[in-house]
Parts: structure tokens; C-alpha cells; sequence
């Protein structure tokens, strides 16, 4: 999101979340961070924003954290964005710390749908916890953005055709639904000053379908009724998520060839008219996932606007994503940050631009040189797990240590285990 170059400023987002029960007025933190962030002139990158008590005391008293975003992309290599180059745009929020309400139906234990009002507990940290290799995730922002703006705006969709519908496919365990959950969250606090509340319906479609077709009628009948009451009013902003719409397919080819009550078709059917109908409404936004790569035979995801594929995550985001375990770890206590013996202490892992960009130095400095091991080490395991998904790779470091024996205490330890546990992968169902 370039401004006119006039300026030649970009944009970059400043998110501060205010602790639970402050009542604190939302300007006056907007203004006490701007002076903060003024008054250091910082770099801008990516990250959280640290402030302690002795230099911040009122923004220490209301808020939880300050974190950037929209920063990395705009750079290019080992660039960074320094504060004339920037123009801030400072959001201020809450959580709702309600969590998720659900729908079941009869004696069903499967719900068929979930609803949270955004931004919710829940989500927080999600976005920021997904690791992709391009820019996938401020593509998605900036598509939403711009989709939300063009509605509010009124433009005539006969004269430039839009719409609200986005499609994550690719295969199971790559962060699909954890991303459309993260982004509604990320663009309910983007698009707080238009919107007086967010929510977020999650449809599992192929719970919806998988029990008795006599049921569904009347769960998308309930389903979007409620949806409805959401919509209505047009100050909520309301996200959409069927998850595995391919399901939908499914279900209508079941209908089709007989083996599934006929009436089951008009099920299907009124869904996707409903959903088509949804698809008018300025203050929806669609979001499906499907874990199939092929076309999918359904008229409302055929016109999706953004299409993306979610594939298995490349060196730099297994790295990434195995340090975040690594560092959760560490943060916790269970692995510790000193290494014992010949290294000294400072066992930090280093990011994998740092990383790589410090690979064949070689330096006095045992800090530094611990730092460099742990991180080489990890890198190997990463490396050999080409092909595993994001959701494989968050469970090594478990199952490392549940198999290790003495148990691990240190990083190093931790990776050699994972080492093991990825050559044997028979736990690590992909
Ligand atoms: P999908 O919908 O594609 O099957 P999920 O959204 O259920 O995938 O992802 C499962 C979990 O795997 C996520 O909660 C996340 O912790 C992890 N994960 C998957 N891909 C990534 C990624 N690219 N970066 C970080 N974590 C990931």
C-alpha cells in the first residue's frame, strides 16, 4: 500500500493491543505511541515493540503490546525502512476474550458451525506465527483491503467487476484455515474506524454434509439465519469461512448419482444460492479452503478473486518455523538458553537472514559462535525436512523430546533429537 509518490512514504501498520479491562480512550494511546515511536526514530522491521515502565509508564499501564507489520515486505535484501521513510498507521484494539460460540445440533457432537466476535484471544499471535515464503500474507491483506474499500466506496461493479470471495487451496497441514482465521482477525483491526465490530462464522462444510442430509436443511436454514442477523446490520463486519468447500462438490455429485436422497441436491443448492446472495452484501467477506489442488466444480469459488496456493514451506519457513518452536522452548524453561560447557552462554538462535547472511564468518567471540552452532544445527534439520508441512514440522520438536532419553535441557541436544525423530518420521502424520 504505496502512498501517491508525491511523499514517497509507505505505509507500515502499528497494532497495539490494550490489556483486558482498560478503559483507557483510544486516541490518547494513538497519540502516545506515535510520540514513542517519534521520539526513538527507529528502523522499522517486522516484530514486536518493546517499552518498559521507566520510559513509557501510561502506555505500560494500558497495553498489552505494540507490534509492525507491513515493514519486511517493503525492503529488499538486508534493507531496512527508517523512520522518514515511513508514514504510521496506528491501530488501536481490544480482544474479546469470549471465545467461540457453537451451534450443535440435535444430539450431534459435531457442531456445524462456530462464531467469534473479532479480534478475538484466540487468534491473537496467529498471523504472526504463520511463516510463507513470498509475500502471500500482505497479498491477502492488500486484495481484502482493497475488496472492503471498493464496497464501502460503492463502486459500480458493472464497470469494474470485484468481489469478496478468496480460495486457499493446496495440501492438508499448510496453515490454509489458521491463515483465513488470522486474516479476518488482522483485518478486523485494520478496519476498526469503519466498522463498529467484527465477526468471524466458521461453516464446517463437510460436517454439515457428512450426517444426515434430512438435518442439513434445516442447519443452513439456522446457519444463515444467523449469519443474517450479522449482516443486517451494516456496521459489523462479518467473515464467512467454509473450510474444505470442496466437500460441497462432493455432496452435490453424491445427490447427483443417486446415492444420496435426492432431496439432498436442494440442500447443496440452497447453500450456494445463499451463499451467492451473501456475496452482494458491502460488509461480507468469503473465505474458503480446499485441500484439493483441482478445479473445484462450484460457481461461487470459481469467480473468487484470489485464488492462492498454499504449498509445503520452503528451507527459509521450516527454519523459521522449527526456531519459533525452539524459542517457544526456551521461553518456557524446558530448553535452556546456556549452553553447558565449551561454549559460553548466549544461546539465542539466530533468524535465518542472519544466518545466512552470516554463514562463513568466523569470529572470536564464543557468544556469538554458540549462537552460530545452534543455528547451523537447526538449519540441518530443516533441511532434511523437504516436503513436510508446516503442521508436521510443529510436532518434531514434541515427539523429540518425548523420545529422548536423559531427557534434553539444552537447544543443541533438542535438535540433534529432532534429527532422529525426522529421519524415522513414522509419528509425523503429514
Ligand atoms: P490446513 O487448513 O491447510 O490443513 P491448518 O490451518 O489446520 O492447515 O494448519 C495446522 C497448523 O500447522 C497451524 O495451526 C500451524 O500451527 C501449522 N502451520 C501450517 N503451515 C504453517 C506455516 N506456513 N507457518 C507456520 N505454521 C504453520
Amino acid at each position: 500500500s504505496r502512498v501517491p509518490p508525491s511523499t514517497g512514504k509507505v505505509i507500515i501498520a502499528v497494532e497495539v493491543c490494550l490489556k483486558p479491562r482498560t478503559t483507557v480512550r483510544h486516541d490518547e494511546i494513538k497519540s502516545a505511541v506515535e510520540r514513542m515511536l517519534d521520539k526513538r526514530s527507529l528502523a522499522y522491521e517486522d516484530g514486536p515493540v518493546s517499552f518498559s515502565q521507566g520510559d513509557e509508564p501510561f502506555l505500560f499501564e494500558h497495553v498489552e503490546s505494540i507490534i509492525i507489520s507491513g515493514a519486511d515486505e517493503q525492503t529488499t535484501g538486508n534493507g531496512v525502512l527508517l523512520f522518514w521513510q515511513v508514514t504510521l498507521q496506528v491501530h488501536v484494539y481490544q480482544l474479546n476474550e469470549g471465545g467461540p460460540a457453537e451451534e450443535l445440533e440435535g444430539n450431534d457432537t459435531i457442531p456445524s458451525f462456530h462464531e467469534w466476535m473479532l479480534p478475538a484471544r484466540e487468534f491473537h499471535g496467529l498471523w504472526e506465527s504463520l511463516i510463507y515464503e513470498s509475500a502471500l500474507k500482505q497479498h491477502l491483506v492488500r486484495y481484502a483491503a482493497t475488496a472492503l474499500l471498493f464496497s464501502e466506496k460503492g463502486v459500480n461493479s458493472h464497470l469494474i467487476s470485484w468481489n469478496r470471495v478468496v480460495l486457499l487451496h493446496g495440501p492438508p497441514g499448510t496453515g490454509k484455515t489458521s491463515l483465513c482465521k488470522a486474516l479476518a482477525h488482522q483485518l478486523s483491526i485494520r478496519f476498526r474506524d469503519r466498522y463498529k465490530s467484527a465477526a468471524l462464522v466458521e461453516v464446517n462444510a463437510h460436517s454439515l454434509f457428512s450426517k444426515w442430509f434430512s438435518e442439513s436443511g434445516k442447519l443452513v436454514t439456522k446457519l444463515f439465519q444467523r449469519i443474517e442477523e450479522f449482516v443486517e446490520d451494516g456496521s459489523t463486519l462479518v467473515f464467512v469461512l467454509i473450510d474444505e468447500v470442496e466437500s460441497l462438490t462432493a455432496a452435490r455429485q453424491a445427490a447427483f448419482s443417486g446415492s444420496e436422497p435426492s432431496d439432498s441436491i436442494r440442500v447443496v443448492n440452497a447453500l450456494l444460492t445463499q451463499l451467492d446472495r451473501l456475496k452482494l452484501r458491502p460488509n461480507v467477506v468469503v473465505l474458503t479452503t480446499s485441500n484439493i489442488t483441482a478445479a473445484i466444480d462450484l460457481a461461487f469459488v470459481d469467480r473468487a478473486d484470489i485464488k492462492a496456493y498454499v504449498g509445503f514451506p520452503s528451507l527459509r519457513a521450516r527454519y523459521e518455523i522449527l526456531r519459533s518452536c525452539v524459542r517457544e522452548l526456551q521461553r518456557v524453561g524446558i530448553v535452556s538458553t546456556k549452553e553447558p560447557g565449551a561454549f559460553g552462554t548466549g544461546g539465542e538462535l539466530l533468524s535465518y537472514k542472519s544466518l545466512s547472511s552470516r554463514m562463513s564468518e568466523s569470529t572470536e567471540d564464543g557468544r556469538i559462535l554458540l549462537s552460530m552452532y545452534i543455528s547451523k544445527c537447526l538449519l540441518s534439520v530443516a533441511e532434511m525436512c523437504e516436503g513436510f508441512s508446516g503442521r508436521a514440522l510443529r510436532k518434531i520438536p514434541f515427539l523429540a523430546h518425548a523420545a529422548s532419553t536423559p531427557l534434553v535441557s539444552s537447544a543443541v541436544d533438542l535438535a540433534a533429537h529432532m534429527q532422529d525423530t525426522v529421519v524415522d518420521p513414522s509419528d509425523i502424520a503429514q
